[in-house]
């Protein structure tokens, strides 16, 4: 998904604050990029995707063509259709039924339809196309991706919503966080925190990791006790009304020791280089450069392995990739990214610091709030 350019997608038209999704312009600037493909139809099965153009949260397919814009989902899901996605036309067509789906796509009478490369499973791929032999299946990739990273104000709205979610509940869980205490305790503690006050969730499963297992850039919670002197890695987040916060914050129970001062300064500094230096017009390949290089002046550079940030919205990890393995394209104005280097010590540790950032030509809003320790002396 790194490959996606992400300064190709038309110029959309500025939303009201908090108000409700434009998914009129959503379809449009789709249909826009088919034409740019000479594709009359395409099949969306990525359920972020239906989510984002229709509104629809359950289980189902989009046909969207340049004249409208088709759901197809099954009884189950008729009555939520009707209320989530009312501006689209309902097909109560069951599209696991290949008979069902190829009976609606063979209606269009359209001779090549798009469908998402990375979504379509392959078996449905292959019975679509046993079914219509006639019509060409044409792969796309990021078609609505590109769109998608850039965030209008009733989604923004929406992420700040997860994000002040995330740092209340950080802020208040944290205090209470005693040597003793195991990983899954706190990561209960905080994910019941979060729906508290007013998550759908948690944006993804929690990571709590203490001592040699914050090693682990993606550790799962066990049901390890927390020691006293060692680094304690919490990287969580909240969904809200489908939007998604991210945030990591390494902390220490009692004093720290020369080498975790040593390394969370390191970290702090990358990290807040990041920040400093990110903006829009630049790619995710130079934000990331800029992270690296003070960690790699330091002499930590092969203790981090993974990139800078990534896109956040409906997904926790979606376009712009922020690495130094992804895209030259240049970001857009009003995507949201995380900055989150980090340095990962076998057998002692790791730190990880992680915080949103808005993306503008003029530099990075700090979305993120929860309490950061500053430098240590
Ligand atoms: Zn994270
Ligand atoms: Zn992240």
């Amino acid at each position: 998904m790194g490959s996606t350019p992400t300064s190709t997608h038309p110029t959309r038209a500025p939303a009201h604050a908090g108000g409700p999704a434009d998914l009129a312009g959503r379809q449009t600037r789709v249909r826009a990029a088919l034409a740019a493909q000479d594709l009359p139809a395409l099949l969306v099965s990525q359920a972020e995707n239906i989510r984002y153009l229709s509104g629809f949260t359950g289980e189902g397919l989009l046909l969207v063509t340049a004249a409208d814009v088709r759901l197809l989902t099954d009884s189950r899901f008729t009555i939520q259709a009707a209320q989530e996605a009312p501006d689209v036309i309902l097909v109560q067509r069951d599209p696991r039924q290949i008979p069902a789906l190829a009976a609606e796509v063979g209606a269009l009478g359209v001779a090549r339809l798009g469908f998402e490369a990375q979504h379509l499973r392959y078996s449905q791929y292959e019975d679509l196309h046993t079914a219509l032999p006639q019509l060409a299946l044409v792969p796309t990739r990021g078609l609505i991706d590109g769109q998608r990273a850039v965030k209008d104000a009733a989604e923004l709205a929406l992420i700040r919503r997860a994000v002040a979610i995330a740092d209340q509940a950080f802020d208040e869980v944290s205090q209470e966080i005693r040597p003793g205490q195991t990983e899954r305790q706190v990561a209960r503690l905080i994910e019941t925190r979060m729906i508290d006050l007013g998550a759908e969730g948690p944006a993804f499963p929690l990571i709590v990791a203490a001592g040699p297992n914050s090693a682990m850039a993606h550790a799962v919670p066990s049901d390890r006790p927390i020691g006293a002197g060692e680094p304690l890695v919490i990287d969580m987040g909240a969904r809200y009304q489908g939007y998604n916060s991210d945030m990591t914050r390494t902390l220490i129970l009692g004093p720290p020791d020369a080498k975790f001062k040593e390394i969370y300064n390191i970290v702090l500094r990358a990290q807040l280089a990041g920040e400093f230096t990110a903006r829009s017009g630049l790619s995710g390949h130079a934000i990331d450069a800029v992270t690296r290089t003070v960690i790699q002046n330091a002499g930590y550079g092969d203790h981090f392995g993974h990139g800078t940030g990534h896109g956040i919205g409906l997904e926790v990890h979606e376009p712009p990739r922020v690495s130094h393995t992804g895209s030259e394209a240049l970001i857009d104005d009003s995507v949201v990214i995380s900055v989150e280097p980090g340095i990962y010590l076998e057998g002692w540790g790791g730190v990880r610091i992680e915080d949103l950032v808005l993306l503008h030509p003029s530099g990075a809003e700090v979305l993120t709030q929860a309490r950061k320790h500053h430098y240590y002396d």
